[in-house]
């Protein structure tokens, strides 16, 4: 049975059908029983209750459960002749029955008699229409995923199911900034190369390794090295691809990956975003997912399958091992476990190197300024960063990258593409304020980062930036430091309400109190820096949406739930006040400083800092 656009239309002509019989439920009583000039013409509530009031309705019929009256008046508007009107009356309307009793007047329902057969006859074709209607719907789910017309009955034999590489050509040396993952693997790769080491005393090496990572780290890049190393080809398939079909095609999916993989051993099987499949059985919203429970059992089934040494090793990869099933995690499944995670400022470095081979790069570049300048960037971002870089360079017919091009792609990452900068209007006025006033919070707080630059171009969703010069050591940041983000966070708006006074303050700040709200409650409930005391109450996050968070949503009591809104408050107020006052204070470097803003459209930090030292100290102890 194939799926096609005949198909479609001739599972429609049912619905055709009984939406021609709906329709005319619900107009035929009306039309049948008031066949004299009816319905013509229309009123509406509000107009039918002024008729009421004035006396000029003499008689009410009801029809559809008191939804529609048909009524006769007489009036003005009306040539001063009876006339039927309709009018549609709101779902709940008690006071017009006894409006209607206190003005006397006449009044009669009719219950729909021709709806009640034809409701029964929808309820007959409903059900199997939904059946019809979800076939049609799976049909095509399947002919799409299995690559072609013919196949839908075929299940998981069909192409596609996962890509095999003989060969990655991916060395450790492409893989950088992870040292001890690579550590790690290259036992691994010991034994692919010489299983009979670990044999001959008895040693069996483990059949899964867990990579645990945020996205863009280098986990699908380590796993194609140890193939690549050992010279073995590489089995991949997402976790993803096998729980949106049918049940029981991801099951027959994973034996045929695990057939395929025999056959070709020693190689590496690789299942990336292993949390589709392998999340807690029976948790999350919904229930459970009998599909990808079936998949997940046939998965540990073949795991538990390989005899001794097979020279298969199954490679997968997360960023959410707290979610996965403890199945899962059993000896002689993934037992082993690696944590690849944002490489720190060294190993961002290496990785900048590793991808700056390839590229023509002005030597006055340091990559160890970028590096500097980069913290929070993965891998994969870095990679991106020199790619886009190149683009630049090429675009505008250099022939090697320089700190400019590099510096464009940063802020390109980081805040999306730019756009052309407004012309001078109140709305730029407004936003060189705002920013203005992230800026000189930012520079005047000694345990503020520095600004590095401000501007007025557009970028992503902002209409103005204050960039500022993130410090290498973000693991450890002290509570004056936090405050003082509040208070630059909150810098934009205080200086809208201060300049432009409190009721032309803007939506431009929401972004700001996000974070502003987000920093206080984190001061509360994780980093125990409230008056509440020092205690946890609450995770990273909590996401009801996958597996295990569900239960633990609130782990403290109503009362608690109080006492932190009432400290979340007090620390934001706090900071406001003190954010207010030092907008006030400098109010006039602030005004000059939006005066150079708009001229240049962008300070660099340096120039901004030597602005303000004209008149004031920097940094000041507040
Ligand atoms: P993940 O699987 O963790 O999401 P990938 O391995 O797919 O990340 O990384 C994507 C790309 O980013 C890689 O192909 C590589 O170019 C680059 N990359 C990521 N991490 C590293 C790293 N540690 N060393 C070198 N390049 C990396
Ligand atoms: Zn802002």
């Amino acid at each position: 049975m194939k799926f096609s656009w005949r198909n479609i239309l001739l599972w429609s002509l049912p619905i055709l059908v009984v939406s021609f019989f709906l329709w005319q439920g619900l107009f035929a009583p009306i039309a049948n029983e008031n066949n004299t000039n009816v319905a013509n013409s229309r009123m509406t509530y509000g107009r039918f209750l002024e008729y009421i009031e004035m006396g000029w309705v003499k008689k009410v019929d009801l029809y559809e459960n008191g939804h529609t009256a048909i009524i006769e008046a007489i009036g003005p508007e009306l040539g001063n002749r009876i006339q039927k009107i309709r009018v549609e009356l709101p779902v709940s309307a008690p006071e017009l029955i006894s409006k209607l009793k206190k003005n006397q007047i006449d009044l009669d329902a009719h219950p729909a008699k021709n709806n009640t057969a034809i409701w029964n006859l929808i309820g007959n074709l409903f059900f199997p229409l939904l059946l019809i209607i979800s076939l049609a719907l799976l049909f095509r789910r399947s002919n799409s995923a299995t690559g072609g017309p013919g196949q839908a009955m075929s299940f998981g034999k069909s192409k596609a199911l996962f890509q095999i590489e003989a060969k990655t050509g991916i060395v450790f040396d492409d893989v950088a900034g992870i040292d001890e993952a690579k550590e790690e693997f290259e036992e691994i790769v010991t034994f692919l190369k010489k299983p009979e080491y670990f044999t001959a005393v008895g040693a069996k090496i483990p059949r899964g390794i867990l990579l645990i990572g945020p996205p863009g780290t280098g986990k699908t890049l380590l796993a194609k090295a140890i193939a690549g190393e050992a010279n073995v080809p590489f089995f991949s398939i997402s976790g993803s691809e096998f729980v949106e079909m049918f049940v029981g095609v991801g099951a027959s999916r994973v034996r045929d990956l695990f057939k395929k993989a025999k056959e070709n051993a020693p190689c590496i099987i690789f299942i990336d975003e292993i949390d589709a499949v392998g999340r807690q059985r029976g948790t999350g919203v919904g229930g459970g997912n009998d599909e990808r429970e079936q998949t997940l059992n046939q998965l540990l089934t073949e795991m538990d399958g390989f005899e001794g040494n097979t020279g298969i090793i199954v490679v997968a990869a997360t960023n959410r091992a707290d979610i996965l099933d403890s199945a899962l995690l059993r000896p002689g499944r993934f037992d082993r476990q690696v944590n690849v995670d944002i490489p720190d400022f060294k190993g961002r470095l290496d990785i900048l190197n590793v991808h700056a081979k390839n590229k023509k790069i002005d030597p006055n570049v340091s990559l160890s300024i970028i590096a500097r300048r980069t913290p929070g960037f993965s891998g994969a971002d870095l990679a991106n960063l020199l790619n886009e870089a190149a683009i630049l360079t090429a675009r505008g017919r250099k022939n090697q990258i320089t700190l400019q091009e590099v510096d464009k792609a940063i802020d390109r990452i980081i805040a999306g593409m730019e756009g052309t900068a407004l012309i001078d209007s109140k709305s730029k006025r407004l936003i060189a304020y705002h920013e203005v006033g992230h800026a000189i919070i930012g520079t005047l707080l000694e345990d503020h980062e520095n600004v590095q630059k401000v501007t007025l171009i557009p970028r992503g969703q902002a209409r103005g930036l204050t960039w500022f010069t993130p410090s290498e050591d973000q693991s450890l940041i002290s509570r004056s430091q936090i405050k003082a983000r509040i208070m630059g966070a909150l810098g934009g708006r205080a200086t809208e309400q201060i300049v432009f006074g409190d009721s032309e303050i803007t939506t431009g700040a929401s972004n700001d109190l996000q974070q502003v709200t987000s920093m206080a409650r984190q001061m509360v409930t994780r980093f125990g820096m409230s008056d509440i005391g020092p205690f946890s109450l609450e995770n990273e996050d909590t996401n009801p949406f996958l597996g295990r968070g569900m239960g633990n949503l609130n782990e403290y009591s109503d009362e608690i739930a109080v006492k932190i809104d009432t400290q979340i408050k007090i620390i934001v107020e706090e900071c406001h006040q003190k954010t207010l006052k030092i907008i006030k204070n400098n109010r006039v470097i602030i005004d000059k400083l939006v005066d150079v803003l708009i001229e240049k459209e962008t300070i660099d930090g340096q120039e901004f800092r030597n602005i303000i030292k004209q008149y004031t100290e920097v940094p000041q102890k507040i």
